[in-house]
C-alpha cells in the first residue's frame, strides 16, 4: 500500500511507461519520417481462386524506423490517424502504389496478358472525410496513366457502419469513375447485410477469422453455412468476394468450393517487394 512519504514510483508500471514513451516518440517522429522517406510499401498478391493466376496486389505500408527497425502498420497507422498525418501519408501510399501498378502493367504487356494487374490500397476513415480525396485520386490516376478500374480502394466495414450520405458521396464519385471499392474485414462488425445495397462497394473482403475457421477438416458446418450464405448474398448483389489470410492449400480449396472469387494469404505469398510480385505474375502469365 502507498503510505505518506513512501516511494511514489513504486506504483509506476515501467512497461506501460516505456510503451507511452515509444508511442509519444513515434507520434512526434511521424512527420519527419514521411519527409525523410522512411516509409516503404510491400505488396501481397491477390490470386484468382478458379485458375490460380495473380490478378493484382494489396499495398501494405511499413516504416523503417532508424532505431526500432521495421514497424508494422498496426504500430503507427493509429498514431497517424490521431494526428492527421494519415492524410499526406495515405496520399503518398496511393501515389506510390498506383505508380507501381503502372510499372507492372508496362512490364507485363503482351496481347495475351490476362488483363492489367490491379492495385488495392487501404483508406483510413480520416481520408474518407478529407475533402481532397476524389481530386487527389483523379490526379494520381491521370499522372500515372492507370485506368480507374485497375484501382481498388479498401475501406473497413466499421468505417461505413451508419455512414450518412455525406460520407458516401466521395466513394460514390470514385465508384462512378470505375474505381472499385472493397469492404475490408467484412464480417467482423455488426454487418447489416441489407445495408450493403446502399453502399457503393463492388468487393467484399471476408475477414481472416472466417479463413481460420476453415483450418480443420471437415470445417465447422455452421462456419461453412455462414460463408456460403455471405458468398451467395454477395454474388446476388453483384459483389465479388475476396478472402484474406489463406495459409494452407486446404483452406484455399474449401473457399474455392464455397464460391469465393479471389484469395490472399501466406499460402500464396507473404507481402514483399514489388519485384517479387512481378516475378509471380510473369511466371503465371507465361506458364
Ligand atoms: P488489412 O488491410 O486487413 O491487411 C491484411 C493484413 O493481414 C496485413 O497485415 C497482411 O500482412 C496480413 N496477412 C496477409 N496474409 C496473411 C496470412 O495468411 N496470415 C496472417 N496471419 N496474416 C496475413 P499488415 O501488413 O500488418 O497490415 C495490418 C493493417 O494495417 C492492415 O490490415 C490495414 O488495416 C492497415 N494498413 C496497412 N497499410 C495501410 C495503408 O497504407 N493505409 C491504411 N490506412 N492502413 C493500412
Ligand atoms: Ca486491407
Ligand atoms: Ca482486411
Ligand atoms: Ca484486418
Amino acid at each position: 500500500a502507498k503510505s505518506a512519504g513512501g516511494n511514489r514510483f513504486e506504483l509506476a508500471d515501467p512497461e506501460a511507461d516505456a510503451r507511452a514513451i515509444t508511442r509519444h516518440g513515434l507520434t512526434t517522429a511521424l512527420p519527419a519520417a514521411l519527409e525523410r522517406g522512411e516509409f516503404f510499401i510491400e505488396y501481397q498478391p491477390l490470386v484468382h481462386l478458379g485458375d490460380g493466376s495473380v490478378r493484382g496486389a494489396e499495398a501494405l505500408v511499413r516504416w523503417l524506423h532508424p532505431q526500432h527497425g521495421v514497424l508494422s502498420p498496426d504500430r503507427f497507422i493509429p498514431l497517424a490517424e490521431h494526428t492527421g498525418l494519415i492524410v499526406p501519408l495515405g496520399r503518398w501510399v496511393l501515389e506510390q502504389s498506383v505508380r507501381q501498378a503502372r510499372t507492372w502493367q508496362e512490364r507485363r504487356g503482351g496481347a495475351d496478358a490476362p488483363g492489367p494487374l490491379r492495385i488495392n490500397v487501404n483508406l483510413s476513415p480520416c481520408q474518407l472525410t478529407h475533402p481532397g480525396l476524389v481530386q487527389d485520386t483523379v490526379d494520381i490516376l491521370e499522372r500515372t496513366g492507370v485506368e480507374p478500374d485497375a484501382l481498388c480502394l479498401e475501406v473497413t466495414e466499421s468505417a461505413l457502419i451508419g455512414a450518412d450520405d455525406d460520407l458516401l458521396k466521395p466513394l460514390r464519385r470514385l465508384a462512378e469513375m470505375g474505381v472499385d471499392i472493397a469492404l475490408d474485414d467484412f464480417g467482423t462488425g455488426y454487418s447489416n447485410l441489407a445495408n450493403l445495397r446502399r453502399l457503393p462497394v463492388s468487393v467484399l473482403k471476408l475477414d481472416r477469422s472466417f479463413t481460420q475457421s476453415m483450418q480443420q477438416f471437415p470445417a465447422d458446418p455452421v462456419d461453412l453455412k455462414i460463408v456460403e450464405g455471405i458468398v451467395s448474398l454477395a454474388h446476388s448483389l453483384d459483389l465479388a468476394v475476396t478472402v484474406e489470410g489463406v495459409e494452407t492449400g486446404a483452406q484455399a480449396e474449401q473457399l474455392r468450393i464455397l464460391g469465393c472469387d479471389t484469395a490472399q494469404g501466406w499460402y500464396y505469398a507473404r507481402p514483399g517487394p514489388p519485384e517479387r510480385l512481378h516475378e509471380l505474375a510473369l511466371v503465371d502469365a507465361t506458364g
